[in-house]
């Protein structure tokens, strides 16, 4: 039994495997177990900005660049700073969720973003 899998995602210990699949019930995190147990180098082991820093909960972040609100037509000036970011899973990309001023809840992409 390989009880030493947990939810990348959260760390839940709770996950289980589904066909090909583990599934976390906590946050919903799917994901393919490692085939062979070597461990790889993490491909997305946490959220990086532009500059290849770490990013965490609660950080502030410079926007790097004009990004267009979707559906809207409000436009994020780039140099906007964002404060008390939360990182999130997405598979669009989208793995920054944020409140801007006069603009209101959205998603980023850590890659437009620099650590303020
Ligand atoms: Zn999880």
């Amino acid at each position: 039994m390989n009880d030493a899998t947990k939810c990348p995602a959260c760390q839940s210990e709770h996950a289980y495997q589904d066909r090909d699949l583990w599934i976390c019930p906590d946050c919903g995190h799917e994901w393919s177990p490692t085939a062979g147990g070597t461990a790889e180098a993490p491909a997305d082991a946490g959220v990086r900005d532009a500059h290849g820093n770490a990013l965490s909960d609660g950080d502030s972040v410079i926007v790097m660049k004009d990004l267009k609100v979707k559906g809207s037509s409000s436009v994020v000036k780039g140099g906007t700073k964002v404060r008390n970011i939360r990182l999130q899973d997405a598979t669009d990309g989208h793995n920054i969720a944020c409140k801007i001023d006069g603009i209101g809840a959205m998603n980023l992409k850590s890659e437009f973003v620099k650590k303020a």
